[in-house]
């Protein structure tokens, strides 16, 4: 059977000329970067070398980039490690309602340790106004944390502009740039921001391996204390083959980006004109502002998880939305804060294209996705006869 793979906002493959370059530092290239002899300095050549390269998708310097474990302990790192450095300064953190967890769930602990936490709301789109980080600003704000582009539904956020008012008022901002990293521009001054996170496994490089980019003067304290690894800020013997990886990787989606971003739009604007031909259907996020690669749907009438098994079955690779919260029964926080109801936040369905689909998985998807839709509505559990009857498919093949 045929399989097509539309998950690349959960994980993507891992790129072979990137494996390529990895290999060595599994083996023959085994040495501990800390060591002094010529094993060491190998590795620790590597490293540096692939902390210019992430560096230069950053715009950044290279002794501004930290590595870590993923995208989740560089969001972490970041609230907590500020957190940490400056509550004597203030206990307020202002940050976003559609977060990804790793951000949400840090400042619900932070909360719970003497911390004050604003949760922005956001518009129809999922946009952040400006104006409410600014009016959200008070005298002990330390840190303003939102999310360059969002993970279920690829609303890209006006980070430029809050980095901008958070300057002025000299309050840190970070912002999880886990999926915009080598999908769009990333370059950190234009961005005023003084932290970034991004994680490998999202560009075609290895899992278990990201970084924070951390602008130098930022004060934070780090989270991993033992060695003193990167410059006593995140100690552990680093992951050389990761780090390889995710520099390979970088270095691969900086050359990339702008060709394999018009490519994916022009994919995906297809899957959307066609797939918002099913009645009941309709597109979430930002009709513009949007990640190159992200399309999601919901459906009236019918439950994302059935939909996902059933694409499955046709060898589609789909999602509902966040990868980490699939398995609750809760639907998405990010579409009910972008105003859906219960039961329609239940029905989604996220489409994430990578640089490797083809126009004629496209037209498979686009072809599956209607009939499995009226195969579901058929059985549906929410159906009435009149609402049954008015989503009767269009499609007559
Ligand atoms: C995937 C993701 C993360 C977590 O990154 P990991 O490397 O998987 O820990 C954090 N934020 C966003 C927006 C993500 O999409």
């Amino acid at each position: 059977m045929r399989r097509v793979y539309l998950d690349h906002s959960a994980t993507t493959p891992l790129d072979r000329g990137v494996f390529e370059e990895m290999k060595p530092y599994f083996s023959k290239k085994f040495g501990n970067a800390s060591s002094l002899h010529s094993f060491g300095r190998e590795a620790s050549e590597a490293v540096e070398e692939a902390r210019e390269k992430v560096a230069n998708v950053l715009k950044c310097k290279p002794s501004e980039v930290f590595f870590t474990s993923g995208g989740t302990e560089a969001d972490n790192w970041a609230v907590k490690g500020t957190a940490f450095a400056n509550w004597k300064k203030g206990r307020h953190i202002i940050t976003s309602s559609i977060e990804h967890h790793a951000i949400l769930y840090t400042c619900e602990y932070l909360e719970k340790n003497g911390f004050e936490v604003t949760y922005l709301p956001v518009d129809r789109y999922g946009l952040v106004k400006p104006a409410d980080v600014e009016d959200a600003i008070r005298k002990d704000t330390i840190l303003i944390s939102i999310m360059h582009a969002n993970n279920e539904i690829g609303t890209i956020e006006p980070i430029g502009e809050i980095g901008k008012i958070a300057r002025e008022n000299e309050i840190y901002f970070h912002s999880d740039g886990v999926q915009s990293f080598c999908k769009i521009p990333t370059d950190v001054n234009k961005l005023n921001v003084d932290m970034f996170s991004i994680s490998a496994h999202k560009f075609y490089g290895p899992k278990g391996v990201g970084a924070l980019f951390i602008r130098s003067g930022t004060k934070i304290e780090p989270l991993l204390h033992g060695g003193g690894h990167e410059k006593g800020m995140r100690s552990g013997t680093e992951n050389t083959p990761g780090i390889v990886g995710l520099g390979a990787a970088s270095e691969l989606g900086l050359k990339r980006m702008e060709k394999d971003a018009e490519k994916m739009i022009s994919l995906r604007d297809r899957l959307i004109k066609d797939v918002l031909k099913i009645n009941g259907s309709w597109l979430n996020g930002h009709p513009v502002k949007r990640l190159p690669n992200n399309a999601h749907f919901c459906f009236s009438l019918i439950e994302g998880e059935s939909l996902i098994l059933y694409l499955d079955e046709k060898g589609i690779a789909a999602s509902t939305g966040s990868a980490c919260s699939s398995k609750s029964l809760e639907p998405s926080h990010v579409l009910l804060r972008i105003g859906l109801r219960h039961e329609e936040a239940h029905g989604s369905l996220r489409l994430t294209l990578g640089r490797e689909n083809r126009k004629d998985e496209i037209d498979y998807v686009i072809k599956v996705i209607p009939k499995e839709v009226e195969r579901l509505r058929a059985i549906s559990p929410f159906k009435t006869k009149k609402q049954l009857s008015s989503f009767k498919s269009t499609e007559e093949d």
